[in-house]
């Protein structure tokens, strides 16, 4: 990293760019989380990505800790994974008609991760949503439980979070209100909600409501409320909700094929019913997928009544990416350690740069994903994770962005380190951190 720049580097691309797509688009951005509304300032539209590095329109470069959200986790651009793009394309870019590189991708996703059936689709909402479908489908329920803080995509019956947590009244035991306008109360009553790392809340939920509910989704490691771990309790009360005849579904959308070859679960030694993917199966392309039990799956159509389908699932470009990443992953397997050690490397770091300035901060973190969290902790649930400063991230954010480290910006976002990230990048980021925390504390 240059670190004479991007200090006072011009924005001017970005912030035109920006102008225009206000006016055409909602907020300027195809996903919220993009247009820098919680830390402020003009988001930066990139131009390029290569190995662990984004260059925006305005030719800054930046050590990029987002990786597309999770997908990229053997960097940008790597060789492989563009070469199989290349060649696919030129194999055609759509046939809407099965093909070779669905089936050599569903056979290694099961190897890899224990499912016996998968079904890709192209997003990791789609996942969640149609096992979400197949879940009410094969048990006969309507309704589904998820935790507070936990985010599956966008679909309807998942954009519910607990306003108001577990109300104590039993006839509402767990109810709680959308999340976003447009979905109706209706939906949302058929969404359960519960305190991830409560399993005394899980247990007694599943006690007066378990014969009805179809499934239990969940994160296994959550990213979406900044990292949370499970507690061990925890892990066995989702255990026990099969007692009730109720499915677990493993939401590794995020934490699949990066925690360990087998994601979360495989990390934590759980066996869910069904499973959703999404980002690094597909490579930094559109996919995502859900799979599991052969007996569950066979509900999926045409074999079963459950329907679920689409026009681009399973294509050819999509699937070479994933292909060549899976592949990639399974080729080196020290792969893991390595991102361990960096990411333990780096929240060593930033704990002794806080520390230094003076300023509060816990650091969640497991394997290569990690949230800075602008406060004293523990944070082990959402409404641990609500109390941060989210001020003081955001000058945080910003000192980092000024000295050419792409943080996610929020802070309840994990970031996601890749395996091209290495010690040129691990400093220049430690001492953007240091003097980031001096601006936090000033
Ligand atoms: N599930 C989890 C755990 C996620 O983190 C996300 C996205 O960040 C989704 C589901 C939704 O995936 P997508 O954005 O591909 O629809």
């Amino acid at each position: 990293v240059d670190s004479t720049q991007p200090s006072g580097a011009s924005t001017a691309q970005s912030e035109a760019l920006f102008d225009r797509a206000r006016r055409v688009t909602p907020g300027g951005v195809n996903s919220p989380v993009r247009a820098f509304r919680s830390v402020g300032g003009v988001p930066r539209f990139m131009a390029s990505a290569d190995g662990a590095y984004l260059t925006d329109a305005d030719g800054t470069r930046y050590v990029d800790y987002i990786g597309s959200w999770g997908p990229m986790i053997l960097g940008h651009n790597h060789p492989a994974v563009r070469d199989a793009v290349v060649q696919a394309a030129q194999d055609g870019t759509s046939f809407g008609a099965p093909g070779w590189r669905e089936v050599d991708l569903a056979e290694l996703v099961c190897r890899v991760t224990g499912a016996q059936k998968v079904r890709f689709v192209n997003s990791g909402t789609e996942a969640t949503m149609s096992a979400l479908r197949l879940a009410r489908g094969f048990t006969g329920r309507k309704y589904t439980l998820k935790f507070r803080g936990n985010y599956h995509g966008h679909a309807d019956a998942l954009l519910v979070e607990a306003g108001s947590g577990l109300m104590t009244n039993a006839d509402q035991l767990g109810t709680a209100a959308p999340s976003s306008a447009g979905v109706p109360d209706e939906y949302a009553r058929l969404t359960l909600v519960s305190e991830y790392n409560d399993p005394q809340a899980l247990d007694a939920l599943m006690r007066e409501r378990g014969h009805e509910i179809a499934a239990v989704i969940f994160e296994p490691v959550v990213g979406n409320a900044g990292v949370l771990l499970p507690t061990p309790d925890f892990l066995s009360a989702l255990h026990r909700v099969r007692e009730h005849g109720t499915l677990l579904i493993a939401d590794e959308v995020m934490t699949g094929f990066r925690l360990s070859a087998n994601g979360a679960t495989g990390r934590l030694g759980l066996t869910p019913d069904l499973s959703c993917w999404g980002k690094i199966i597909g490579g930094g392309l559109p996919v995502g997928a859900y799979g599991g039990r052969a007996e569950i799956m066979d509900f999926v159509s045409p074999q079963g009544p459950v329907y679920q389908a689409g026009t681009l699932s399973g294509n050819p470009l999509a699937m070479s990416a994933g292909l060549a990443t899976l592949q990639a992953l399974q080729d080196d397997p020290g792969l893991y350690a390595r991102l361990d050690a960096y990411t333990e490397r780096l929240a060593q770091g930033l704990q002794a740069a806080a520390d230094e300035a003076g300023v509060t901060v816990c650091i969640n973190h497991v394997g290569s994903m990690l949230t800075v969290f602008f406060q004293a902790g523990p944070v082990a649930t959402y409404t641990d994770a609500a109390r941060s400063d989210t001020a003081a991230f955001a000058v945080w954010f910003q000192g980092l962005l000024r000295r050419g480290v792409y943080w996610a910006p929020s802070q309840f976002e994990s970031i996601f380190v890749s395996g091209v990230h290495g010690d040129t990048e691990l400093q220049a980021t430690l001492q953007a951190a240091r003097e980031a925390f001096l601006e936090v504390a000033a």
